[in-house]
C-alpha cells in the first residue's frame, strides 16, 4: 500500500486547509499528531494502537486520512462497539468531514441481517393476517412502512413507533427461510438485506460493529476447519448467500474504535448455542403453521409421494429429538434441585459449567449418553432432510430453503456431539443455562479466550489496523489488551492523555470517614443514604450515581426519591422499567435530575453540559467473583500459579473505573465533581495504582462534612 499523503501534508491539512474551510474547527495538537501517525500507518501498513483520552477528537484523526484513502480507491472499514458512536460517525462526523474536504466518498452502514425487513416474508405474513391490520393498533402503519420503505432498516421504523419483537420475528430477514438468488422478490423488487451487502462490497467506507466482525470470524474459522477437515462437507448444505463469507474483505484498512471492548464482544459473538426452543423455532419456520413448506403445500396442492414420505420421517425424528431434549432437561432439573437442597439456595437463572455436571458421576453419565443419542438423532434427521431436498430438485427456491435448514441442523449436531465428550476431550468452555421459572435449558459453548481466533483470522490477515479507544491500557501499558486481542506485534503504540483541564475543572472528592464497603453492605448503604442527599443538593441535582449492583440501585434510588423529589430534582433509576436509551434521554432533558444506574451507564454514556455536574462512584468496580466468565478465567489463572488479583481483578477494575470516571467531562466546557465514596482508593496500595490511572484533578480527601463543603465551593466557582 503506497502512501498518498505524508505526515507533513496531514499537519497542514488540519492547520491550514480545514481551519480555512471552517473557522470554528477546533485545532488540538494531540489530534493532529494522532492523524499523522494514522496516516503513516495507512501508508506503510501495520498495526497502530492508540489510547486517545476524551477530548482529543480521535474520530476526526482517523476520518481525515480514512476519507482521503477511500477517495484514492482503498477500502476502509470502521468498526464500533456502540450504536451511539455509529450514529455520531454516520450522522455528524463523516458528513461534516466530507463537506470540509470536498469529497464525494460513498459511505454505508453494515448491520446484521435480522435488522432488515424481508419483503417476501412480510407479504406472506400480511396476506395471512389481514384481520390484524384493522384490529391491532399501529399495525396499519407498520404495514404501510413495509410497502414504502426504501431501506427496510428496522431502526427507521423504530424511530416512529414501537414494533413488537414477535411481529418483527415474522417479517425480518431470516437465514433459514431466505430463498437467496431464487427469490422472486429479490429479482423483481430487490432485497433490502442483499442490497445492503452489495453496497457494503462496493463503497469506499463501511461502518459496522463488532458483532458483524465476530460473525465474519466465525465464517472464517468454519472455512478453515472445513478445509483442514478430511471429511468433505456436502455441497447441498451451503448457505443461500455464500457471499456472507467475504463480507469483510481482508485487503482493507481497518479502524477499530472503542477497541477496549474487542475481546469481550468477539467472545460473545462466537458463542454457539443449542436449545429446545431454538430447535422448535427453526422447525416452525419450516413445517409449522406458517412454515415455508406448509405454505408451499397449501399453494401447490399435494406433494409427490417421495416428499411426503421424507416429511413423515423427518417429523417422527424431530419428535425423537424433542424427547431427547426432555430427557436432558429432566437430568439438569434433578441435579439443580438436589444442589439447591444441599446449598439451601435457589437461583432463578444461572450458568452452570458443564464439567461441574459431569463431575457428578450419575448425572454426567446420563448426560453424555443423552447427548450422544441426540447427535445421532439429528444426524438421521439431516438424512431425511437431504431426501426431502432431493425431491424438490425442480424447485430451486424450496431446495435452497431446505438446504439452509439442513445446514442449521448440521451446526446443532456438531454442538450436541461436543457435549457428548468427557471433560478431558473437550477444549472449549461448555455450559448450560437453566431457568427455574421457564424450566427451559440452553447449552452453549465458546473458546474462553479469543486471542487465537483474532490473531489467525484478523490481525495476521489485514494489512492495516488502527485500534483506538479512550481506555485501552492497564498500568499504562497495552500488554493486557494485546494478550486478550491476539495482537502479537505492533508498529506503533501511542498513549495520548486527554487535553481537558481536569486540574482546574474537576474536583476529586473522597470522604476519609466513610466505612469500608467491605465492612458490610448494609452499613455502607446506610452511610450513602445519609450523605448523598445533602451532597446532591450542593449540585442542585445534575448528578449521575454509578452503582455496582441492582440491589444498590434500588436501595439508593428509592431513598433519594423520598429525599429529593420535593426539591425539583427528579430521581431516575435503572430498575428495568425503562430502557437505557430512554433513561439517558430523560436525564439529559431534565437538567436537575439525578440518575441512579449501573451496568451500561459505566461506559459509552454521554451527557455533556449543565445536566451533569457530579458523578458519584459508589464502589471500585471489581467484577463480581460470581460472574461466570470471570470465575472460569480465574480458575485457569490460579491453576497456572499466577496472581489472580494482579492478572485479572485489578486490570478489569482499572478499565471500568476509567470508563466510569470519563462520564463527567465530555467537552472542554464540562466540569464538576467526581465523588468516590469507596475509600479503598486512598487507603489500599492498589488504590494508589488505580488513582494513578485517572486524570490529575483538584483533590479533597477529608471528612464527609468537609468534602461536602468543598464540593459546594467548587461548584460555586465553576
Ligand atoms: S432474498 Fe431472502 S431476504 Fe431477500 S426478500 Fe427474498 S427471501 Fe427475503
Amino acid at each position: 500500500m503506497s502512501e498518498n499523503y505524508d505526515s507533513q501534508d496531514m499537519r497542514s491539512l488540519f492547520t491550514e486547509y480545514l481551519r480555512a474551510q471552517d473557522s470554528s474547527f477546533h485545532l488540538r495538537e494531540e489530534q493532529i499528531f494522532l492523524a499523522e501517525k494514522i496516516n503513516h500507518t495507512m501508508g506503510h501498513g501495520g498495526n497502530l494502537l492508540a489510547e486517545a483520552g476524551t477530548g482529543i477528537g480521535k474520530s476526526f484523526s482517523y476520518l481525515v486520512p480514512a476519507l482521503l484513502y477511500a477517495n484514492a480507491g482503498y477500502k476502509v472499514i470502521i468498526v464500533t462497539a456502540t450504536i451511539n458512536l455509529q450514529h455520531q460517525l454516520v450522522d455528524y462526523d463523516i458528513p461534516r468531514m466530507k463537506q470540509l474536504l470536498k469529497l464525494q466518498v460513498p459511505v454505508t452502514v453494515l448491520k446484521g441481517k435480522r435488522n432488515y425487513l424481508c419483503k417476501r416474508r412480510a407479504d406472506l405474513f400480511f396476506s395471512q393476517e389481514q384481520d390484524l391490520l384493522f384490529k391491532t393498533e399501529g399495525m396499519k402503519e407498520i404495514y404501510d412502512w413495509t410497502q414504502n420503505s426504501s431501506t427496510g432498516d428496522k431502526e427507521e421504523l423504530s424511530k416512529r413507533l414501537d414494533i413488537p419483537q414477535a411481529l418483527w420475528n415474522d417479517i425480518a430477514t431470516d437465514e433459514y427461510t431466505c430463498g437467496g438468488s431464487i427469490c422472486a422478490k429479490r429479482r423483481l423488487e430487490g432485497c433490502f438485506y442483499l442490497e445492503q451487502r452489495r453496497k457494503a462490497r462496493e463503497v469506499g467506507v463501511v461502518i459496522t460493529n463488532y458483532s458483524i466482525l465476530a460473525y465474519h470470524l466465525r465464517m472464517q474459522s468454519a472455512k478453515s476447519s472445513d478445509s483442514k477437515s478430511s471429511s468433505a462437507k456436502s455441497s447441498d448444505s451451503k448457505s443461500s448467500d455464500s457471499s456472507d463469507s467475504s463480507l469483510l474483505p481482508e485487503d482493507a484498512i481497518y479502524i477499530l474504535d472503542e477497541a477496549h471492548r474487542l475481546p469481550e464482544i468477539i467472545r460473545n459473538g462466537l458463542v454457539t448455542t443449542l436449545s429446545e426452543q431454538e430447535c422448535k423455532r427453526v422447525h416452525d419456520l419450516f413445517l409449522g403453521k406458517k412454515g415455508f413448506l406448509t405454505q408451499e403445500r397449501k399453494q401447490q396442492g399435494e406433494f409427490k409421494d417421495v416428499a411426503l414420505k421424507a416429511i413423515d420421517l423427518y417429523t417422527t425424528k424431530f419428535a425423537d429429538v424433542m424427547e431427547q431434549f426432555s430427557s436432558i432437561q429432566k437430568t439438569i432439573q434433578e441435579w439443580t434441585l438436589s444442589e439447591s437442597q444441599k446449598t439451601k439456595t435457589k437461583k432463578k437463572q444461572e450458568k452452570i459449567n458443564f464439567n461441574t455436571l459431569l463431575r457428578d458421576q450419575e448425572t454426567g453419565n446420563r448426560l453424555l449418553d443423552d447427548f450422544f443419542v441426540l447427535s445421532t438423532n439429528i444426524e438421521m434427521l439431516r438424512g431425511f432432510l437431504r431426501e426431502l431436498q432431493g425431491s424438490f430438485k425442480d424447485k430451486q427456491n424450496l431446495s435452497t430453503q431446505i438446504g439452509n435448514v439442513h445446514q442449521w441442523w448440521e451446526q446443532q449436531q456438531h454442538i450436541a456431539l461436543g457435549f457428548s465428550q468427557d471433560e478431558t476431550s473437550s477444549k472449549e468452555l461448555r455450559w448450560c443455562e437453566y431457568g427455574e421459572v421457564t424450566k427451559s435449558v440452553q447449552f452453549a459453548t465458546v473458546q474462553l479466550q479469543v486471542d487465537d481466533v483474532l490473531e489467525e483470522h484478523f490481525f495476521n490477515r489485514v494489512p492495516v489496523s488502527i485500534c483506538t479507544s479512550a481506555t485501552m491500557t492497564v498500568f499504562q501499558k497495552f500488554e493486557y489488551w494485546k494478550k486478550r486481542a491476539g495482537l502479537r506485534t505492533t508498529s506503533e503504540e501511542l498513549l495520548l492523555p486527554s487535553p481537558f483541564l481536569y486540574k482546574e475543572r474537576v474536583l476529586m472528592a473522597i470522604p476519609r470517614d466513610a466505612p469500608m464497603p467491605t465492612e458490610g453492605e448494609e452499613k455502607y448503604i446506610e452511610y450513602l443514604k445519609s450523605m448523598l442527599p445533602k451532597t446532591i443538593r450542593a449540585t442542585s441535582g445534575r448528578c449521575l450515581v454509578l452503582c455496582t449492583s441492582n440491589s444498590m440501585v434500588r436501595a439508593l434510588g428509592e431513598h433519594l426519591k423520598k429525599e429529593l423529589e420535593n426539591e425539583e430534582s427528579r430521581v431516575l433509576m435503572q430498575d428495568g422499567r425503562y430502557s437505557s436509551t430512554s433513561l439517558g434521554r430523560k436525564f439529559r432533558e431534565d437538567v436537575q435530575s439525578v440518575l441512579v444506574a449501573t451496568s451500561s451507564f459505566w461506559e459509552g454514556f454521554d451527557a455533556p453540559g449543565e445536566t451533569m455536574r457530579m458523578l458519584v462512584i459508589t464502589r471500585i468496580p471489581f467484577t463480581s467473583p460470581e460472574d461466570f466468565f470471570f470465575k472460569e478465567e480465574a480458575a485457569i489463572i490460579e491453576k497456572n500459579g499466577e496472581n489472580l488479583f494482579r492478572t485479572l481483578s485489578l486490570p478489569l477494575a482499572e478499565l471500568r473505573l476509567r470508563q466510569g470516571f470519563g462520564r463527567l467531562m465530555r467537552s472542554s466546557e464540562d466540569g464538576g465533581v467526581v465523588l468516590i465514596t469507596d475509600k479503598r482508593i486512598i487507603e489500599k496500595s492498589y488504590g494508589t495504582i488505580l488513582r494513578r490511572a485517572l486524570p490529575k484533578c483538584k483533590e479533597c480527601f477529608d471528612t464527609t462534612k468537609n468534602v461536602q463543603e468543598e464540593i459546594l465551593q467548587h461548584i460555586r466557582h465553576l
